[in-house]
């Protein structure tokens, strides 16, 4: 089983994929924990460079590295672990790179579905947590902004819209989790849908 989690910047997809975590392995699942971008040994060195403030790096650059990272990552630690039979959390997938550089970079939207194509061999996460956080307030609870946290508001917008717009597209995988409440609240809301789709 593939989930992913998906949001705008401090929206605590890293904690609630620990809490995650730590659910499921206690019900004693095999469960591995992962990232995009950062997912490989590749992936780590692509996102030192593509979160670096000092990096001059055009859109369309950007775009082919997060394919990169995303093709290298699925490859190697995504379907390895899927055919093991472990459950794989990953924090970000193929819904990132529709909304920050799809709707927030404003590259084609075709061309970025048929890139993520190419990376994934086609492979789509089974359920898909989006983390809906107002952006102002997740902007808020940055400190030390990476090159996208230093975006403007309207840039962080767009990404939201964004989010938005593939909920809308894919209601069967993606679901809505309000990220304004406690850490409790929230990880709450999540564990009892994967309890509802692991007994399904
Ligand atoms: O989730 P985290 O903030 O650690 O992810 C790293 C950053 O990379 C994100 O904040 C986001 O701004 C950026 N990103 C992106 N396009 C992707 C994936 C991540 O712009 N496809
Ligand atoms: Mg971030």
């Amino acid at each position: 089983m593939f989930i992913s989690f998906e949001g705008g910047e401090g929206c605590g997809k890293t904690t609630q994929i620990a809490l995650l975590h730590d659910w499921l392995t206690s019900l004693g699942h095999p469960v591995i924990q992962t990232r995009e971008p950062g997912g490989t040994a590749l992936g780590q060195a692509l996102r030192t460079l593509l979160l670096d403030p000092r990096s001059e790096l055009g859109s369309t650059s950007e775009l082919l590295l997060y394919a990169a990272d995303r093709a290298e990552h699925v490859e190697r630690v995504v379907r390895p672990a899927l055919t093991a039979g472990r459950i794989v959390l990953c924090d970000r997938f193929s819904d990132s790179t529709v909304a920050y550089q799809g709707y927030g970079r404003r590259l084609d939207l075709a061309l970025i579905e048929r890139l993520n194509r190419i990376a994934t061999g086609g492979l789509t996460p089974d359920l898909t947590f989006w983390l809906k956080l107002d952006a102002r307030t997740g902007l808020e609870r940055r400190r030390d902004p990476d090159r996208f946290e230093a975006e403007s508001l309207a840039f962080h917008r767009r990404i939201e819209a964004g989010f938005a717009e593939l909920a809308l597209r894919h209601p069967e995988r993606i679901r809505l989790i309000d990220a304004s409440l406690s850490v409790e609240q929230t990880a709450r809301q999540i564990r009892d849908i994967v309890d509802k789709f692991l007994n399904k």
